[in-house]
């Protein structure tokens, strides 16, 4: 090796302190804001979400301990799920889905996250019943919806979410885990996440009147996780506080 070449063990160990630093931070985060609500740290479940950095990376955290990592883009999600096969990893899906992408996604997500039309979980039915799978569906909750609207970032709006439930809930092959939401950036709910995950737990908790075991509320991203285990979230989806600014969109 040149002088001028850099050190890919010791890049590789760089990154892996960055990370676990970052991790260390978002634990203690998690960890605060549960005591502060008299929750039970094991009730909320980490996601890192894993988009735009590479498998390496990917590879890094589950060698830091974690289990549940999340992509939103299936061109993306694809090659890393399978270049990371060999770890043990439940992969979920977060993003804005076409349905020609549901037999991709299915092949390695074990919950889709981002549920939010009838064709969508027909797409997703069809495809995990070929695959002989059992895949965990959210609906998606456009908080910032009118009625029969969708969201600018996907979502149904919490008027059709019942409906929505029950067609998942009866689909071969998917499995009805619970709901998801983005706080929404225009609207009433606009700055106010707290709010937006108050109103979240409130239609979880119709939901489960019906669905009792659609336990899942995935809410809460770097900027708002705190507030999303305050109103009761067991699953938050943290991207950029662990593994950095995304470079461009994402
Ligand atoms: C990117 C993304 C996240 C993570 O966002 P950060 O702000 O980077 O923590 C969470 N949820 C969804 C749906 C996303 O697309």
């Amino acid at each position: 090796m040149t002088e001028h070449q850099t050190d890919p063990g010791a890049e590789d160990a760089a990154r892996r302190a960055e990370l676990a630093a970052n991790l260390d931070r978002v634990e203690k985060r998690i960890t605060a804001a549960c005591e502060a609500a008299g929750r039970d740290r094991a009730d909320v479940t980490l996601i890192v979400v894993t988009k735009t950095y590479p498998a390496s990376d990917v590879r890094l955290l589950a060698g830091l301990g974690v289990r549940h990592v999340a992509e939103n883009r299936d061109q993306d999600a694809a090659p890393k799920a399978a270049a990371c096969a060999d770890l043990p990893l439940t992969w979920h899906f977060v993003g804005q889905l076409q349905t020609n992408k549901a037999r991709s996604v299915v092949r390695y997500s074990d919950h889709v996250h981002s549920v939010d039309r009838l064709r969508l979980a027909g797409a997703l039915s069809t495809a995990a019943t070929a695959a002989e799978k059992r895949l965990g569906c959210l609906v998606q909750v456009a908080l910032d919806a009118e009625s029969g609207a969708q969201g600018e970032r996907g979502g149904v709006a919490p008027d059709a979410v019942a409906a929505l439930a029950d067609a998942i809930a009866a689909a071969p092959g998917l499995r009805l885990d619970g709901l998801m939401t983005v706080a929404p950036l225009a609207g009433a709910y606009a700055g106010q996440p707290r709010a937006a995950f108050d109103r979240l737990m409130e239609i979880s908790s119709g939901l489960r009147e019906t669905h009792p075991a659609a336990t899942m509320v995935s809410a809460g991203m770097s900027q708002d996780l705190d507030e999303a285990v305050a109103a009761g979230a067991t699953h938050v989806r943290v991207g950029t506080a662990v593994l950095g600014v995304r470079p461009g969109l994402g």
